[in-house]
């Protein structure tokens, strides 16, 4: 079995969505389970809708009305008849949306905004299964909340592999053409759960694990793995081919092409792993698999942009030792911060982290209470494998460097944009 991954922006519209049937055409699908993610930009739209509800804003219904009218639209594009079964099974995902709404009173952000978010991939997964029907492609929708399972920390679930293994097994029919929702999971309550943002790539992996599949491909809007993100840095390259070591890399400093848990279960099975563009589905892109000789023969960039640096220092001119790192680390990781930069002296500490969760203020009011803390918001953070000075100077001119550290292969800059 083949498992493809079709992300937010391969079906971002009707147009979109015909093209992943053109796609499957010219590529085959027999014996693929498709994981899909959210139309375009649903997953935002829907986070809005969930800050409403929270803010009890009187925007509430109108920011649902706007997700519902944008895949109406899309609807209407595919299917001529607007009594067509697909119409009722979309408004009924959006009217049991607003039940749930009314009805819930769980006070838990993190568990209604599972509840919420999720539904963007089940009306994608809706939409697409009802068209690839309607046009002949005879498929089986699955419910991936009913296969995958998690534990309960909504908005970042983490999966329960045994069980998710024996679901999978029997869950998925081979030789069909399965589809299915990427990001979603469920917990022992069978509440929905998500697997942290842009985690559709990690559910093609667990499949892909759990099935013993051939191999992975995700469709992308651009040709495979380049040496850098072309949004931010001209002239970028295609890697033909790479190594799970090094792709894993790229992915954990921030090239959002592969999200960075994808490649830890398929490296363990070596299922190959291929990066495909969605407009030219014939070209080869880039394959990820075992070797270490496959290293790039050119310097990568990454930059993760909007960081936090965040400087501690003791109040009494202590050290920061072992017992201080342990405590801040516990913190960090209760306030959910990501870290992907430490450096530390004798008596400061710096990290740069990721404030997905918007948790800093809290956390820093607990830190306050032992450490002089200091910060640097709307840092950035490069990364640059197989560096060299000229690839340095491409990042660091015009730029305040806050911290720069170098390791064999890898150097990391921190950033500031000079006001
Ligand atoms: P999906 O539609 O599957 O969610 P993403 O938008 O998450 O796809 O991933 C594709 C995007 O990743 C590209 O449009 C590109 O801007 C970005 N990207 C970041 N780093 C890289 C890289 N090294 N190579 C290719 N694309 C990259
Ligand atoms: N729809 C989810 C998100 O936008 C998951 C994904 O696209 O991979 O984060
Ligand atoms: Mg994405």
């Amino acid at each position: 079995m083949k498992v493809f991954k079709f992300g937010g922006a391969s079906v971002k519209d009707a147009e979109g969505i015909k093209n992943v049937y053109s796609v499957l055409q010219q590529v085959g699908h027999e014996d693929v389970l498709l994981v899909i993610s959210a139309m375009g930009k649903t997953t935002n739209a829907l986070e809005v809708v969930i800050k409403n509800y929270f803010d009890k804003s009187a925007e509430l219904l109108a920011s649902i009305q706007e997700v519902r009218k944008y895949h109406n639209q899309i609807l209407l594009e595919l299917f001529e008849d607007e009594n067509h079964a697909v119409f009722a099974a979309v408004g009924k995902i959006f009217s049991d949306l607003e039940v749930f709404l009314k009805g819930t009173k769980s006070p838990n952000y993190n568990y209604v905004y599972d509840q919420v978010v999720s539904l963007g991939e089940v009306v994608s997964t809706t939409i697409v299964s009802h068209y690839f029907n309607h046009v002949g492609l005879k498929n089986t929708w699955v419910d991936v909340r009913e296969l995958i399972k998690t534990d309960n920390t909504y908005r970042d679930a983490i999966v329960d592999w045994d069980a998710t293994q024996k679901n999978i097994s029997k869950g998925i029919k081979k030789k069909n053409l399965n589809i299915t929702q990427g990001f979603l999971g469920s917990d022992e309550n069978n509440f929905t759960t998500t697997l942290g943002r842009e985690g559709s790539d990690y559910t093609a992996a667990i499949f892909a694990y759990c099935l013993n599949a051939e191999s992975v491909t995700i469709w992308k809007d651009v040709p495979g793995v380049l040496n850098a993100d072309p949004r931010y840095f001209d002239n970028a390259v295609l890697l033909n081919q790479i190594s799970y070591r090094e792709a894993i890399e790229l992915a954990f400093y921030g090239a959002t092409v592969i999200h960075p848990k994808t490649l830890q279960p398929l490296q363990r099975k070596e299922i190959p792993l291929y990066v495909k563009s969605f407009v030219n589905p014939l070209l080869p892109g880039t394959s990820v698999s075992k070797g270490a000789d496959l290293e790039p023969q050119t310097s990568c960039f990454i930059v993760k942009k909007n960081q936090l640096l965040i400087s501690l220092s003791s109040l009494d001119f202590s050290f920061i030792m072992e017992e201080n790192i342990s405590e801040i680390f516990l913190l960090l990781h209760k306030y959910r911060m990501k870290v992907s930069l430490i450096q530390n002296s004798a008596i400061s500490f710096s990290v740069c982290v990721d404030d997905k969760f918007g948790n800093f203020a809290e956390l820093k009011a607990v830190l306050s209470k032992k450490f002089k803390v200091t910060y640097n918001d709307d840092v950035s953070l490069y990364t640059i494998r197989h560096f060299s000075d000229k690839s340095e100077a491409t990042v660091t001119t015009g730029k305040e460097v806050l911290v720069k550290q170098t390791s064999r292969e890898t150097l990391q800059i921190v950033t500031k944009e000079i006001a």
